[in-house]
Parts: structure tokens; C-alpha cells; sequence
């Protein structure tokens, strides 16, 4: 199938309300306008370099994701620009986004990445740093940043209810924030999780935004 029939069936798949992040890292751009011709805006990568260099070539209303592990020092190249950045899994980095984003003039909506996978994985925030974030007086000065959620990654694994479990962790995560923080705030609504192999199930636990790259554009040789 097509770039293009994969968008369509993915779409149709799921909920209305469950946004669509179309993962081209590593793929060409011809790829990206084959998905945007069928009507997809956002794309996600996970590379500064990646994005950098293709997002002037492509069209402006493409809303960039940025999905990936982000260096302090590197987000100043996305900040006039991304559309979300939802990998945020540290205060420096949050510090950073929020610099950036009041040089340009923006308000960037971040979402905090939890840790949530059994197995062990570099990246992640827990409940109680995030909380010490929120409740620190860095963060209530921050103007520039819109916490829109929470972001999270499933273990690799084909036991399915530990990917439930690990899903519904994030939702009871999500949950939590938004009661003790976020309740005045409508901007706090995303449940960022689910790929490729794991969507379906991400979607019955809560999703409001999947990151799909293989079932769009096949394969990738390296990531
Ligand atoms: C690569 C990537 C995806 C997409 O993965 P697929 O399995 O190809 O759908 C989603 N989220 C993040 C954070 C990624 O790095």
C-alpha cells in the first residue's frame, strides 16, 4: 500500500478526537507531501539536524512534532517554528524551550515524558521530579511554555498486557496531573502514546495522540 492508502486507513481507524502524528523520520521528503496531499498537517522527528533541514523545503502549515530526545543546546534551531515539542524530560530543557521561546516571541506547548516501560530506558521523567517542577518557582515564572500533557513509550514487546498496564499507568499519571495542577487549564489535554505496534491499545487506554511512523511509511533502515 501506499503512503497515501496508509494514511487513509489509519484515519478512518480512529477515534475523531485522537490526533494523528505522522512519524517521516528518516524518510524522504516526497513522502511527507504524498501524506500531506491526503490531508495530514503533523509530522513528527526526532532529530534537530533532520528537521532543521527539511522543514524550510516543505509546506508552512505542516505542524512539526518534535518527538525526540532534545539537547539544550539545539533548541534554539526548532524554537521559531515546531508545533510541539513532547519529549520534554528534564527541567533544564524546559528552562531552555522557555528562553527560546520568548526570544521569538512564541508560546510552545510541551508535553512532559514520563517513564513508564518495565525495562529500562534512558529517558523519562517520574511522578515526583515532575511535581517538584511544578511546584518550583522556575516553573511559575515561565511564560512562554504551555504544558499541553503528557507523552509516553510502551516497552517493545509483544506481551500486551504489559503494554496495557504500562498505557494505563501514564492515563492514571495523566489523571492525576490534571486534577492537582491543570484543572483550570484546557490547553493540559493530550495523552501522547501509541505506535506502530502498539496504537490499538494505546487508543483503548486513552489515547488522544498517536505517533505512527512504519504502518505510514514502512520500514526504517536505521533510526
Ligand atoms: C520513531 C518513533 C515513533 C514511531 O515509531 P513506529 O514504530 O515506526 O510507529 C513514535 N514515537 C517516538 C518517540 C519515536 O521515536
Amino acid at each position: 500500500m501506499s503512503v497515501a492508502d496508509n494514511i487513509i486507513k489509519i484515519k478512518n481507524e480512529l477515534p475523531e478526537k485522537v490526533k494523528l502524528v505522522a512519524v517521516s523520520k528518516t524518510k524522504p521528503d516526497s513522502m511527507v507531501l504524498e501524506a500531506y496531499d491526503v490531508g495530514q498537517r503533523i509530522f513528527g522527528e526526532n532529530k534537530v539536524q533532520d528537521l532543521v533541514s527539511r522543514q524550510p523545503d516543505l509546506p508552512k502549515d505542516i505542524q512539526w512534532h518534535f518527538i525526540g530526545h532534545l539537547q539544550t543546546n539545539k533548541v534554539k534551531f526548532i524554537a521559531p517554528f515546531i508545533s510541539m515539542i513532547e519529549a520534554v524530560d528534564r527541567l533544564k530543557v524546559l528552562i531552555e524551550i522557555n528562553r527560546q521561546a520568548l526570544t521569538f516571541n512564541r508560546v510552545i506547548p510541551c508535553l512532559l515524558q514520563f517513564h513508564i516501560a518495565e525495562e529500562e530506558t534512558k529517558f523519562g521523567l517520574d511522578i515526583d521530579e515532575v511535581k517538584d517542577l511544578l511546584e518550583s518557582e522556575e516553573y511559575g515564572k515561565m511564560k512562554n511554555i504551555s504544558i499541553a500533557g503528557v507523552m509516553g513509550m510502551a516497552t517493545f514487546t509483544d506481551d500486551e498486557d504489559q503494554v496495557r498496564r504500562e498505557f494505563r499507568r501514564l492515563r492514571n499519571i495523566f489523571r492525576e496531573l490534571k486534577v492537582t495542577y491543570f484543572s483550570e487549564e484546557p490547553a493540559f489535554k493530550e495523552l501522547s502514546m501509541g505506535m506502530s505496534g502498539d496504537y490499538h491499545i494505546a487508543i483503548e487506554e486513552g489515547s488522544t495522540m498517536v505517533r505512527i511512523g512504519s504502518d505510514i511509511f514502512g520500514e526504517r533502515n536505521f533510526h
